[in-house]
């Protein structure tokens, strides 16, 4: 069935009564209804339920949507049956349900009363699941929260590679595939994974203009929290800390100074949890201290700040966690407090596990530190790591854009950096590259006989901040590339080849040393 702009949003209308898509919707949605496979990249409350819901209703059969969290699956069937008189209009299959309740779906779905039927991945390669799929004509396959294929996620769950061959099994249909986590390697795969390459891709920007990155060095960490909430008095705030006895402690401590503050952690009964998120909600109390377990799926718009007193793990993360900032729209202060001895924190908190998990781990922290540490806007720094292009210069609302570091002449340098990894090639990373730049003889750099290059050393008059400095530059201005399947090697590209040939001015500003910038401050 063919459906013109007019008709679609009719149905919107109908169904969901709104009266305009927001962002890529409407052109995922004719995507998906001309049954083609569909990759979506939005952010997290761009809207991407509705880019399979309003699909499954128009289209004949039944759309299988797999979910990771049984909480989120009922929300969402619950929601989908206010919008319908047929109740059964959604189901969902998993553990969770008895025998009579598992009848009663299947019956509804045979009887065509069901457009959506929603399953986690463990009970879709359930054996009677799949013979129960084999029967009945199923629409196109929605995959949400697709990040779980990856490992380079934040959030791996293994079940999620056993659906392609479930699907397989059951019969083909097209896929649609979600996610809010859109770094290319997870992107590339998801795709992969899923048998989708060829896929038609939608990507929203992730930019959040309203929201203000700043990081700070953790350095008399609570009184600077606690003059920042005081500055703030009546502004709704989260307060992340990585562990349970740290969120307890501060808030302890917060409270001892007269503000309105509660814990949320996931050691906490289940009863005292909900009773502290909704005092939080209800502006009962203006802060809240937690671990990462509180704020998936809470939607509270008018959150002002949120405060990093550890740093996360990933930048994935960090973009979740700040996204909970100004979602209305408004202001939103992301304040993080960053020291290097948190990084070493995280990587012993890494110790024991597989190895490979480790070293996934280990490179995603570089990313965070490097972008702790540069002195780039951070905007730019946070979208490039997600694949996108800011190209404004300044973007006025990061704190290494309001208060810009002197900029240094870098061009000569630049080209030098470029030349040196042209003759590296792309078996290399960006600290294997800086350290033959400044001749630091490791062991790598001997067994590969680098020592005895014309570069070792060649940029000795440099320390190896500056040149990470010059190599981020190289990065963000897109003459290097980032090899996507081998995580962390660098290689250079056309674009950068051009710059060694004709080099054009070019400026960097130099990483902050935290500890160095304090001790100016204190002086
Ligand atoms: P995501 O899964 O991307 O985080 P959701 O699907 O939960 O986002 O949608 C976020 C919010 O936006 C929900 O409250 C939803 O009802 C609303 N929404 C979705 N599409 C529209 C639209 N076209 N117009 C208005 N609101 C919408
Ligand atoms: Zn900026």
């Amino acid at each position: 069935e063919q459906y013109d702009s007019a008709s679609l949003h009719g149905k919107l209308k109908e169904y969901f009564g709104f009266s305009s898509f927001k962002g890529n919707q409407e052109a995922v949605i004719r995507n998906v209804l001309e049954g083609k496979d569909t990759f979506v990249l939005m952010p997290t409350g761009g809207g991407k339920s509705l880019c399979y819901q309003l699909p499954a209703l128009l289209m004949d059969g039944v759309a299988i949507v797999i979910s990771p969290l049984i909480a989120l699956m009922k929300n969402q069937v619950d929601a989908m049956r206010t919008f319908s008189a047929e109740s059964g209009i959604a189901h969902f299959l998993n553990s969770s349900l008895n025998k009579t309740a598992v009848t009663q779906v299947r019956s509804d779905v045979l009887a065509g009363k069901t457009k959506l039927l929603y399953f986690a991945p463990e009970s879709l390669t359930k054996e009677d699941n799949v013979a129960f799929l084999r029967k009945i004509r199923i629409s196109f396959y929605a995959i949400d929260e697709a990040h779980c294929i990856s490992e380079w996620g934040h959030d791996f769950r293994p079940e999620y590679r056993r659906i392609r061959p479930i699907i397989n099994e059951i019969g083909p249909a097209p896929l649609i595939a979600l996610t809010a986590t859109a770094t290319p390697k997870v992107q590339l795969d998801i795709q992969k994974n899923l048998g989708m390459s060829d896929a038609a891709v939608f990507k929203s920007s992730f930019n959040r203009p309203n929201l203000y990155y700043e990081i700070r060095p953790k350095h008399d960490v609570d009184r600077e929290i606690i003059r920042f909430i005081k500055q703030n008095e009546g502004k709704s705030g989260i307060i992340y800390c990585l562990s349970r006895k740290k969120v307890e402690e501060l808030t302890e401590l917060l409270v001892a100074n007269g503000i309105r503050a509660l814990a949320y952690h996931a050691g906490m009964d289940a009863a005292t949890r909900a009773a502290n998120q909704d005092a939080f909600l209800m502006e009962r109390v203006e802060v809240i201290v937690a671990t990462i377990a509180f704020g998936m799926g809470i939607d509270k718009p008018d959150v002002r700040y949120v405060i990093h007193y550890d740093i996360p793990k990933s930048l994935e993360g960090y973009y979740q966690e700040t996204g909970r900032a100004g979602r209305d729209g408004g202001e939103g202060h992301c304040l993080t407090f960053y020291s290097y001895k948190d990084i070493q924190k995280l990587e012993k908190f890494m110790q024991g596990k597989p190895v490979a998990e480790q070293e996934i781990g280990k490179l995603l922290l570089l990313e965070t530190v490097s972008y702790a540490e540069s002195s780039m806007c951070r905007r730019k720094t946070l979208l490039h790591y997600f694949g996108e292009e800011y190209t404004e210069e300044n973007c006025g609302n990061c704190d290494n854009c309001r208060h810009p570091k002197p900029r240094i002449d870098a061009r000569a340098a630049l080209r030098m950096a470029l030349e040196a990894l042209r003759d590296l090639g792309d078996k290399f990373k960006t600290d294997y590259l800086i350290n033959v730049l400044v001749g630091k003889n490791t062991a790598l750099i001997k067994s590969y006989g680098h020592n005895k290059s014309k570069w070792f050393g060649a940029g000795a008059e440099h320390d190896a901040r500056f040149w990470g400095a010059v190599l981020r530059q190289a990065l963000i201005m897109g003459l290097v590339d980032k090899n996507i399947e081998n995580y962390g090697l660098i290689s250079i590209n056309k674009r950068g080849e051009d710059y060694v040939a004709m080099p054009y001015p070019v400026t960097v500003t130099l990483d902050h040393d935290y500890d160095e910038e304090e001790k100016e401050a204190e002086a």
